[in-house]
């Protein structure tokens, strides 16, 4: 199925991917895009104004069915979710998000949508493949046996199984990626629900800006993992949209660094040099995860275009700004 000349539906528009989603749609010659979200619009992060943007809750049936009403394709990125210090203390919260998803598909299949996107994650990767600080990449069938990160992941391994078990039962079509990490500007970056990149670039700034000269790091900053700029991330949402690939599907970069390293870049970025302190209480998730491409490259011959630091440098640069401008995280 294609995009362009598409009516689609982008759920959960008003968070971080969703709203970049959009003007993929939009530039790639999407016909209509109706944006929703549960939030209120003071608090999207961005709206674009082509589309149709409506706030509605997607846990509730009556409200997927009205938003899938005469769509081609959507998008189910809706979710209660945030980085490790929202997902290891609101489990239920985040596996409450089934009923968003399940909704949403259900509608899709009542609807005559043709064709769903799901946003799933490197969370449900099995926790044991992810001891070692020095990782091997995970692939695709490193899911199972089943033993995601509790809550959070579980709810995404369930809906990856609806979104398999509907095609078989009903025909629904369905693609499914595996986001690792992803980055950039229009995110969370204060409040609680931000991820590594965006609360390290808010504490290396804050740190410039106060003269404080300290960074407190989660963890012994050893951990390793991989960072998706945002618009590689929307690029293979198109792509895998688009093609023909019916399984769950790992859409990260494989540029593996450690959260010293992350530091690293931010401090140079920023211009700076601070003091470490490792809070070894603080949530810090597993201990190592990176991206195996191989499969995504061999389908679609997809690879990740922008290195961590020219990410970091533009992520940094808009998190400066929201500061500067005093603007409140949403
Ligand atoms: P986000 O929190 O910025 O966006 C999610 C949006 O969903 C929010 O705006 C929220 O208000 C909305 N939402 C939640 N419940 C809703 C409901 N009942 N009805 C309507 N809208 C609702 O998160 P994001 O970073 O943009 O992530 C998008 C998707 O990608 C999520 O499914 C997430 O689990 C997945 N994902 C993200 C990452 C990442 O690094 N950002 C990694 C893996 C997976």
């Amino acid at each position: 199925m294609r995009i362009r000349e598409a009516n689609l539906l982008v759920c959960g528009a008003g968070g971080f991917i969703g709203g970049h989603l959009v003007s993929k749609l939009f530039a790639m010659g999407a016909r209509s895009v109706r944006a929703v979200d549960i939030k209120p619009f003071a608090e999207w992060y961005q709206i674009h104004p082509g589309a149709d943007n409506r706030i509605l809750d997607l846990q509730l049936r009556e409200s997927c069915l009205e938003a899938a009403d005469g769509v081609d394709g959507l998008f189910q990125l809706a979710a209660d979710m945030g980085g490790m210090g929202f997902i290891e203390n609101h489990k239920a919260l985040c596996m409450l998000t089934v009923l968003t998803s399940t909704h949403m598909l259900l509608a899709a299949r009542d609807t005559g949508v043709k064709r769903v996107f799901y946003s799933s994650s490197a969370c449900v990767y099995n926790g044991e493949k992810q001891k070692n600080y020095a990782v091997v990449p995970l692939r695709e069938e490193d899911a199972y046996p089943a033993m995601p990160e509790d809550g959070y992941g579980w709810e995404k391994l369930f809906t990856e199984r609806m979104c398999r078990h509907l095609y078989e039962d009903f025909g629904l079509e369905s693609r499914v990626a595996r986001f690792h990490n992803v980055y950039g500007p229009w995110g969370t970056w204060m409040g609680g629900r931000e991820k590594a990149p965006a609360a390290i670039a808010r504490k290396v700034l804050e740190a410039k800006h106060s003269g404080s000269q300290q960074i407190e790091i989660w963890g012994d900053g050893q951990q390793t993992r991989s960072f998706m700029y945002i618009d590689d991330c929307t690029r293979g949402v198109a792509e895998i949209f688009e093609s023909e690939i019916r399984e769950p599907i790992n859409l990260g970069s494989s540029q593996l660094v450690t959260i010293n390293q992350l530091v690293d870049i931010a401090e140079e970025i920023a211009g700076v040099r601070l003091r470490r302190r490792y809070n070894l209480s603080a949530p810090k998730g597993v201990n190592g995860r990176n991206s195996d491409n191989t499969l995504l490259h061999s389908y679609l011959g997809w690879e990740p275009s922008i290195r961590l630091r020219d990410g970091m440098k533009k992520t940094m640069a808009w998190v400066e700004q929201q500061m500067l401008a005093g603007v409140a995280s949403k």
